[in-house]
């Protein structure tokens, strides 16, 4: 292989990157999470507009993952009355994200004066923080506020984070409904940044080149903070981003165990031995045997 095909894999790899701004007003990060994405959409069956929702939202929950710590992870879920339902995404620091969608086969009627944020229509935006130094999880919950992803994740860390924030984020698709490129942007002021600052960054986002595109030219998530920040900004940290759910069949079996053996028993009768993980749509299908094995365990520990 030469260096530079080995370059260009590199570049091609997903990868969150975040930064301070050189006068400490903002921090900012940007991600490029095509794989992730045509991945998410290949393991789920999803439909163009569910795997549109679907990859902003991971693109979010993973932005906002990289200004945590070690394992520390974030959930971010939208619901509404709108065809997709509810759309589920969960990224750690480490750079493991993986989500859902509700319906996964939800489409959406252009033909009529439909907009992109009816796919999930009225409803509600919220965001769980599992940190190191909580006991419980971090819970906050706001109205969605335009259904397209972007403006709600904006639209919460302001609001109800008080931190003035700027968010992008993007998918785009090919004529067959299939992802080509995914990617986000987020700017966060830091306390005592002006306030016209920010102003002037919202501005540039809402004129800027939509980031699928930049990415589609070749752009790294650095290229694409330089042409959003006015000025200088330092990299803090970069790692690369992965669709990966901690499901194992081991994990499955454990859940099973806690079921009891009169359920587990039931379940073997009406031949229900397959499960579906719900984060990954991973399949595990236990051999009779081992299915058995489990209903003795189960017994075992109520006697
Ligand atoms: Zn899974």
């Amino acid at each position: 292989m030469t260096q530079n095909s080995a370059l260009k894999r590199f570049l091609q790899r997903d990868r969150v990157v975040r930064g301070l701004t050189n006068d400490g007003h903002f921090r900012v990060g940007a991600v490029n999470l095509t794989n992730t994405v045509i991945t998410a959409q290949e393991r789920h069956g999803l439909s163009p507009v569910a795997a549109v929702f679907l990859g902003r939202l991971m693109a979010g929950a993973t932005l906002l993952s990289s200004f945590l710590k070690g394992e520390e992870r974030i959930i971010l879920e939208a619901m509404g009355q709108g065809p997709l339902k509810r759309v589920y995404a969960e990224a750690v620091q480490v750079g493991e994200v993986r989500g859902y969608v509700e319906n996964p086969q939800a489409m959406l009627d252009f033909s009529t004066d439909t907009s992109l944020g009816d796919a999930l229509g009225l409803g509600l935006f919220r965001v769980t923080r599992i940190l190191y130094n909580q006991f419980e999880p971090v819970v906050g919950i706001v109205e969605l506020a335009k259904g397209d992803i972007s403006t709600d994740l904006a639209y919460y860390l302001t609001q109800s984070e008080q931190v003035p924030s700027a968010v992008m984020l993007d998918v785009s698709v090919d004529d067959e409904g299939k992802v080509i490129k995914c990617g986000g942007l987020i700017v966060q002021a830091m306390p005592g940044a002006p306030e016209s600052e920010i102003v002037t960054i919202q501005d540039n986002l809402r004129n800027v080149t939509p980031i699928t595109d930049l990415l589609g030219v070749g752009y790294t998530p650095e290229e694409v903070l330089r042409v959003v920040i006015p000025g200088e900004y330092r990299e803090t940290n970069h790692a690369r981003v992965d669709f990966f759910c901690r499901c194992s069949v081991d994990r499955f079996k454990s859940i099973l165990l806690s079921l009891g053996a009169e359920e587990l028993t039931s379940m073997r009768d009406l031949g229900q031995t397959e499960l579906v993980c719900q984060y990954c749509n991973e399949r595990y299908d236990l051999p009779a045997d081992e299915f058995e094995a489990l209903i003795e365990q189960a017994r075992a520990r109520t006697n």
